[in-house]
Formats: structure tokens, C-alpha cells, sequence
């Protein structure tokens, strides 16, 4: 566990209202209601506009007297120009509250939506790395649904965005949640892989916040809680979408990890997944998975104790363990269970020459945000050698 000292004064962020359950989409009326809310934008994608759910939010609103516009144009690892659209398109409405209704891609759009509606700019203005405005009010009322167990974006304040060669975050607490509906009961018609990679994205979350230098004893407890669901549900949901306590789990863990990352931090993993999906294109879920266990390879030793605690939580005995003995095993099960829910190793296996990785590693370096939280601080050469080695497939075990 973590030395924060006694003296540190710990800052924890929470959304403020949050549902969970089996079926509690139903709270969601009253939740519009509670925010006084007449005239609701949902945003989502095609997938969840063509299999009925937005129609069916929308006539349940209906039924209380409140009007609602459905925009589905939603793409996934949304590129920034998706966004400025959106933004146009919301402030030609005249919403009061706005619902994000599907995965991240769908839950960090309708977040910068509802905020960007009832202010001045381009999206581009408020970027993380180059944008110069700052956020001056919170906008509309956001209510978030998450359809996939993977981000956590329901109770974070980031919407994240694909650029030309990397990704690049809107951060602002204007961004959170009014009210989270974490219904696990949408999650099942996810399909295999992407229940995998969302879900490995999860871990990552959990994973990342757990060893990062910014977590406290209340971001450890979050990140352990997720370890626990995640590890031990996430081949069963994969295996069969139709296992209620797998997607719960996963639901929950998502949620958890969602909070222990917003408030401690994700790492070098992200940081060198964001240019896999800037320039390759490759899901968020896919991209951290397929560097879990060469990043953390890398950093083990700096975080040996942590990386036994995260065994234990996988539900492996530690009792005769050293801390090097565990960390090592640790980083293997995590290798393991990326197989096991048959995520490419490799960045061979993702078609990525070579000549690539240079570039990669030029981008990543940017992601300072990120790396910066990490144990252990990496150079351009040390990120040089994860690449390598994830291209080679060649562990740092
Ligand atoms: P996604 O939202 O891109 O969705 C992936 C696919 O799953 C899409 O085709 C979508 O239509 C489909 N889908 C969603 N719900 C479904 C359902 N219930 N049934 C069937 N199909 C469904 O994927 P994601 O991994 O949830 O989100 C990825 C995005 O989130 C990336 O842009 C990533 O950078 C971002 N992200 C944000 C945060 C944050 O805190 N804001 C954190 C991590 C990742």
C-alpha cells in the first residue's frame, strides 16, 4: 500500500449522483425530472440507434413531457472533427440536458457537447497539448449511460479525441457527470472482442492508477476492488455475454477503475497507446492491451510491492511470495489472461512495421500528462525499447 505521508492533505472527485443494478435504466425519468430538464440531446452511435435503445429513451421521455433529438453520428476513437461537428449541431438545439448514451467514444462526446453547447470556440481551442481557452462554465446537465465496461468516461472529467498521429484530451471538471447509470444489463449484446479489449482497457485503468505516483489510499482501494471483478469475470463475460454476475462485475469494475484512474492517473501505457490509435487506428482497448505486459515489464521493478498486491487482487497466493518473485509472475498472468481473451501480442500482429516505431516513440514522449505519473520515468530510449520489444515480442521477464 501506498506511504502517502500523514501530512498530505488526498483530493478525491467523485460524480455525485451514480446508479447501479440490473435493469436500473429505469431510474432515468426521474434523473431528467430531478434536473429539470424539457429538452434533451442524446448522443450516441449507430449501433445503439439502430438496436432501438435511444428510440426507446426517447419515448420514455415522452411519457413525462420531455422532447428529445437523437444524434447517432458517433465514430469510434472519435477524430477531432467528429467533435467540432457535434458541437455545431448541439448549438442549433435547444437542449437543456444532454445524454450520452454508448461506449467512451459516445460518453466523452456528449460530455464536450454538453459543455462546448453554451460556449465560444472550437473544440480545438481547449485541447490538452495545444489548445489555448479554458473551459469558463459548466454548460448543460449530462447524464451518462455507459454501454460497454471498459473507459470509465462516465465518471471522468477527459474527453479524449484522435488527432492526426496521436490522441489529445479536453480536461475540465466542467466535464463530469450530473448523474451516472451504470446498467450492466446493456452491456450484453457487446460483442467477444470488443468485451475483451474494453474490458482489458479497464484492467489498464485499474492497473496504471494502483502503481502511479499520484495514488492515495482511497485511489488504491478503488483500483484493487477492480482488479478483483475484473480478473475474475472477464474471460466469462468474453466467453459467453450472456453471464449476468460476468457483466456486473464488469460493469462495476470499469466504474471502479474509471475512478481510481480519474483521481490518481493512467501511465506509460496510455502514453504509448494513444499514437497506436492516432496512427494506426487501433482500438483504445486493443492499443493498451497489446502494450500491458511490455510497459509493465519495463517498470516492475519500481513498483515490485505494488505489482504483488495487484496478484493477490488477480486471486493468486502470495502468501510465500518475495516482491520480485510476485511481480514477475504478475506481469506474466497479465500476459496470460491478454491471451486468454485472444488480444494480439504483438505489434507484428497489428501489421506495424518497423520503420513505424520511431514515429511512435516521437509521440508518445509528448504524452508528459501521462508519463509523468508513472513510477518509473521513461526517456525517448526506454520508450524506444518497449516499442521494439512489443514489435519483436520479446518481454522485459
Ligand atoms: P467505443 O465507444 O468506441 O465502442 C466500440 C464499439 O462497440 C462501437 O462499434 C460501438 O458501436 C460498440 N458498442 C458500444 N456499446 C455496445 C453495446 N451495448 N452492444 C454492442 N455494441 C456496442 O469503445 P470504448 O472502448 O467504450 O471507448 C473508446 C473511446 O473512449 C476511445 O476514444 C478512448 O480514447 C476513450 N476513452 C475515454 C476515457 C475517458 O476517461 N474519457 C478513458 C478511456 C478511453
Amino acid at each position: 500500500m501506498t506511504n502517502a505521508t500523514e501530512s498530505l492533505v488526498l483530493r478525491t472527485t467523485f460524480t455525485t449522483r451514480n446508479f447501479h443494478g440490473w435493469g436500473c435504466l429505469s431510474v432515468l425519468p426521474d434523473e431528467v425530472a430531478r434536473l429539470g430538464a424539457k429538452n434533451v440531446l442524446i448522443i450516441t452511435d449507430p449501433f445503439l440507434a439502430q438496436s432501438g435503445l435511444a428510440q426507446q429513451i426517447v419515448q420514455t421521455l415522452q411519457q413525462i413531457g420531455v422532447s428529445s433529438v437523437v444524434n447517432s453520428d458517433v465514430v469510434a476513437e472519435p477524430p477531432l472533427a467528429v467533435a467540432e461537428q457535434l458541437v455545431q449541431f448541439a448549438r442549433q438545439q435547444n437542449a437543456d440536458l444532454v445524454i450520452g448514451l454508448g461506449g467512451g467514444s459516445a460518453l466523452d462526446l456528449a460530455k464536450l457537447v454538453a459543455v462546448l453547447a453554451t460556449q465560444d470556440g472550437n473544440v480545438a481551442d481547449y485541447l490538452n497539448l495545444t489548445g489555448l481557452k479554458i473551459l469558463s462554465s459548466q454548460g448543460l446537465a449530462k447524464i451518462m449511460i455507459p454501454t460497454t465496461a471498459g473507459t470509465g468516461s462516465e465518471v471522468t472529467n477527459i474527453s479524449v479525441l484522435s488527432l492526426a498521429s496521436s490522441k489529445d484530451v479536453v480536461v475540465h471538471d466542467y466535464l463530469l457527470a450530473d448523474s451516472v447509470i451504470v446498467d450492466p444489463q446493456l452491456t450484453v449484446s457487446v460483442p467477444a472482442r470488443v468485451t475483451a479489449a474494453t474490458g482489458i482497457d479497464a484492467l489498464t485503468h485499474a492497473i496504471e492508477a494502483y502503481v502511479s505516483v499520484n495514488a492515495t489510499p482511497i485511489s488504491e482501494g478503488l483500483s484493487l476492488q477492480a482488479i478483483k471483478l475484473i480478473a475474475r469475470s472477464l474471460d466469462k463475460a468474453v466467453k459467453n455475454g450472456n453471464d449476468r454476475q460476468a457483466r456486473i462485475d464488469m460493469s462495476y469494475g470499469s466504474y471502479l477503475a474509471g475512478l481510481a484512474f480519474f483521481n490518481a492517473g493512467c501511465a506509460a501505457v496510455h502514453a504509448l497507446a494513444y499514437p497506436l490509435g492516432g496512427q494506426f487506428h487501433i482500438a483504445h482497448g486493443e492499443s493498451n492491451a497489446v502494450l500491458l505486459y511490455y510497459v509493465m515489464g519495463y517498470i516492475r521493478s519500481a513498483c515490485a510491492e505494488k505489482l504483488k498486491d495487484i496478484y493477490q487482487a488477480m486471486g493468486f497466493d502470495v502468501a510465500n511470495l518475495s516482491a520480485e518473485e510476485a511481480s514477475k509472475k504478475c506481469i506474466i498472468a497479465l500476459k496470460e489472461l491478454v491471451n486468454t481473451v485472444s488480444i494480439p501480442a504483438t505489434l507484428q500482429d497489428f501489421n506495424i512495421p518497423q520503420d513505424a516505431l520511431d514515429a511512435l516513440s516521437n509521440d508518445a514522449i509528448k504524452q508528459t500528462r501521462l508519463l509523468q505519473r508513472s513510477p518509473m520515468l521513461l526517456s525517448l530510449q526506454d520508450i524506444q525499447a518497449i516499442y521494439q520489444s512489443a514489435f519483436n515480442g520479446k518481454g522485459f521477464i
